[in-house]
């Protein structure tokens, strides 16, 4: 059992009120709140160590050097990677997707004919840099049906598997409906099809809401976002497997990703380096090894069991509301809900749930093919973090509630 108001007590954010009633903030999938000790972590890098990385014989440059790549260790343990420097530091999830997609283009592996597999719930940030990049080299992108439950349809996937399929990425929760992929058996499949096919996992809304081990995963990348897990935003990862980046060609070219430049020709640095042009968000980096840490000082398995416990209880009483459509079941569902009410427009919702304190958010949620899938232009989205309480579930359903009277 977590102890949730030692926790609230950690998040400044969340003593706040809006339009005067105490925040109850249920918009996780998008972005989570700070703890102190990121805000600490963040402060007293620029109080203490600020200064560039790699280039400095100075002391303060040398300690900004190990707090960043400490930081790079912190999260390889976090994600029992193998390996530090098989974990890329980008901005965040959707550079992340954006890297893997340029590199694999530019390494000429993805030609024309070959095929891109994707998942009907997949975010624009999964969508959008593959159909990029069969723009340019001719590849096909081939989109995974949901069942009727929803789910990610595993006969459809082995039908469109073939010896064409070059990259399948899929995400690990999706973020619209909040279903778990069976993301092990996809990347197996996908394996046993092709050994050279590649398998991405977005890990956006897996990260810091459950153990992920990219070994044990099976995967070949695995990308996130440092701001959906309790750090700050501009700052996220690519990991990929060693011996496939130590491969691959570099992307973004410029100071850090060099060994040596001549005007007629320039060698590329050792991972991780050589993805990382130009100087980095440092203190993000840090920040986000932090809230990494603190993630672990809570523990993932309290917070997995918590969540999963707010999700049941939300799930029960919306499920309970006339009208009320949930989108999926429950079998493997993160902490994310989703829901349509006929009748009832998504923002109309959201924005009665805000006047009594409540943030949810509405819309397509970066998953449009998603909604056109399911014939829906939105819908009102509930997800949670650790802080989150069951009181305030308990309040967010008399508010969905009173919300609907009013609105029907
Ligand atoms: N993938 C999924 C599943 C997401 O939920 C999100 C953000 O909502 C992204 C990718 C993109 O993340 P970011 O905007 O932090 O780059």
């Amino acid at each position: 059992m977590l102890n949730i108001d030692a926790i609230r007590s950690r998040f400044p954010i969340l003593r706040s009120t809006v339009h005067g009633k105490p925040l109850i903030y249920l918009d996780n999938a998008a972005t989570t709140q700070k703890p102190v000790e990121v805000l600490e972590a963040s402060r007293q890098y620029y109080e203490t160590v600020n200064s560039n990385i790699h280039r400095g014989a100075h002391y303060l440059s040398q300690l900004a050097t190990e707090a960043h790549e400490e930081a790079r260790k912190t999260v390889a343990e976090f994600l029992h990677a193998p390996d530090a420097d098989s974990v890329l530091f980008t901005s965040g999830c959707t550079m992340s997707i954006n890297m893997a997609a340029e590199i694999l283009g530019l390494s000429g592996r993805i030609r024309q004919g070959d095929e891109i597999v994707i998942s009907t719930d997949s975010h624009h940030a999964n969508i959008v840099p593959w159909q990029m990049l069969c723009q340019r080299t001719g590849a096909v992108l081939r989109v995974v049906p949901l069942t009727e439950g929803l789910r990610f349809d595993m006969e459809a996937y082995a039908r469109m598997l073939s010896p064409r399929t070059r990259i399948v990425s899929v995400p690990y929760i999706s973020n619209a409906l909040g279903l778990v992929l069976p993301v092990r058996e996809i990347a197996r499949m996908a394996h046993e099809q092709h050994a050279d096919t590649l398998v991405l996992i977005d890990g956006a809304q897996s990260t810091g809401h459950m153990e992920v081990d990219v070994v044990e995963l099976g995967c070949d990348f695995y990308a996130f976002s440092g701001h959906k897990v309790y750090a700050p935003t501009g700052i996220g990862v690519l990991w990929g497997r060693e011996d496939l980046l130590r491969e691959l060609p570099p992307w973004l070219g410029g100071g850090e990703m060099i060994r040596e430049v001549t005007f007629e020709k320039t060698t590329y640095n050792d991972l991780p380096f050589k993805y990382e042009a130009g100087t980095p968000n440092i203190e993000g980096a840090i920040a986000l090894a932090a809230a990494l840490r603190f993630v672990r000082s809570v523990g993932m398995d309290g917070i997995e069991s918590h969540e999963a416990g707010l999700t049941r209880r939300l799930l029960e009483g919306l499920r309970s509301m006339d009208g009320m459509r949930v989108l999926g079941g429950d079998e493997d569902r993160g902490s994310l809900v989703s829901v349509v009410v006929p009748g009832v427009h998504h923002y109309d919702l959201g924005t009665l749930l805000d006047q009594m304190g409540i943030a949810v958010r509405t819309g397509h949620h970066c998953g449009q093919p998603l909604m056109q899938a399911l014939g829906i232009t939105g819908t009102t989205r509930f997800s949670f973090a650790m802080y989150n309480s069951v009181q305030e579930v308990e309040k967010t359903l008399g508010a969905v509630e009173r919300a609907l009277n009013m609105l029907r």
